[in-house]
């Protein structure tokens, strides 16, 4: 009888451990709370991208030489003509 009882706290004592490794865990699966701000903030800053007006090459607006209402990716293709 005695030996039953051992193997049913044993049995007992294991799930017990079991389950709070579970809970530990999950606990550290959950993100932390500082985290929350920075998934409210916007995807970083998209930088519009323009075209130069010679070659046709695509690349970022703030790169651009900007001569006669059109963008260059250079100060070389300001002299050339717009294609
Ligand atoms: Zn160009």
């Amino acid at each position: 009888m005695s030996r039953i009882l051992f193997w049913i706290l044993l049995i007992g004592l294991v799930v017990m451990a079991i389950r709070s490794k579970l809970k530990g865990l999950d606990a550290r699966q959950q993100p932390p709370l500082h985290d929350e701000p920075r998934r409210q903030q916007p995807v970083a800053e998209i930088e519009s991208m323009t075209r130069c007006a010679h070659c046709g090459i695509h690349f970022p607006a703030s790169e651009a030489v900007h001569a006669d209402g059109h963008d260059y990716c250079s100060p070389g293709h300001v002299r050339l003509p717009p294609q």
